[in-house]
C-alpha cells in the first residue's frame, strides 16, 4: 500500500506546517447564515473523527481582516481563489515569529469563483485553506453544503486528488459513489480514499 500514498505524497510540496496546532478558523461574509456555518463545522468534525485526527474549528465570522482578504481579491464580482490562498498562507496571523499562530482558513462567500460558475468550492492542502462558493441558493440546501464541506476538507486534509484519479491494488475501481469525485455524488467517503487519508496522518502529518 505504501507506493500509492508515496506517490500521492509527492504531489505535495508543503509551503507550511499550517495543521501543526490543529486550528482551522472560518470566516464568512455577512449574507451566510448561521446555520451554513454550523453544517459546515458539523461535517468537517465528522471527517475529522472517521480519519482519527482532532481539529479545532474556530468561527470567526465576518471579522474584518478577513472580509478585507476576501474583497481585494474580488473580480467582476468573483473571487479569485488564488490570490486569496496566496494571501492567507502569507498572512501575519500565521507568523509564529511576529505572534500569530499557524492555523488554516476557511472562508465561505456568495460569490462566484473566478471564472468558474459552476463549482461551489476549492482547496488546497499546501496553503491550508477551503474557499466554499455558495452561490444563488446554495447554501440554503444544507445536504449539498455537507457534501461539499466534506469533499472540500478532505482536500484541505491532504487528498488533492478524486477518486478515479488514483487506482489502488486491492480496492479494485474506484467507487462512482464516493464524496471524492467532482459532482458530489454522495456524502459517504469510499473506503479506498478513508484508508489514504488515516495513512496520511498517522504516518506523513504527525
Ligand atoms: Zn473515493
Ligand atoms: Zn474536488
Amino acid at each position: 500500500m505504501d507506493e500509492w500514498v508515496v506517490w500521492l505524497k509527492n504531489q505535495y510540496t508543503a509551503r507550511c506546517r499550517w495543521w501543526k496546532n490543529r486550528e482551522i478558523r472560518l470566516f464568512w461574509e455577512p449574507d451566510i447564515d448561521n446555520s451554513t456555518v454550523a453544517v459546515v463545522m458539523d461535517e468537517i468534525y465528522k471527517l475529522c473523527q472517521t480519519i482519527g485526527i482532532s481539529f479545532n474549528l474556530i468561527p470567526y465570522g465576518s471579522h474584518r481582516s478577513a472580509m478585507l482578504q476576501m474583497q481585494s481579491v474580488v473580480r467582476g464580482g468573483q473571487i479569485d481563489y488564488n490570490k486569496l490562498f496566496t494571501m492567507a498562507h502569507g498572512e501575519d496571523w500565521r507568523n509564529e515569529n511576529i505572534g500569530g499562530r499557524e492555523h488554516g482558513d476557511i472562508f465561505i462567500s456568495s460569490r462566484h469563483l473566478l471564472n468558474d460558475t459552476v463549482s461551489f468550492g476549492v482547496a488546497s492542502h499546501q496553503n491550508g485553506c477551503i474557499l466554499l462558493s455558495l452561490h444563488g441558493n446554495t447554501q440554503y440546501h444544507h445536504p449539498l453544503v455537507r457534501r461539499l464541506a466534506r469533499h472540500e476538507a478532505t482536500h484541505l486534509l491532504g487528498l488533492m486528488v478524486h477518486c478515479d484519479k488514483f487506482p489502488v491494488n486491492g480496492y479494485g475501481e474506484h467507487h462512482r459513489w464516493c464524496n471524492m469525485h467532482y459532482q458530489l455524488p454522495s456524502g459517504e467517503t469510499c473506503p479506498k480514499c478513508m484508508a489514504f487519508m488515516r495513512h496520511f496522518w498517522r504516518h506523513h502529518r504527525i
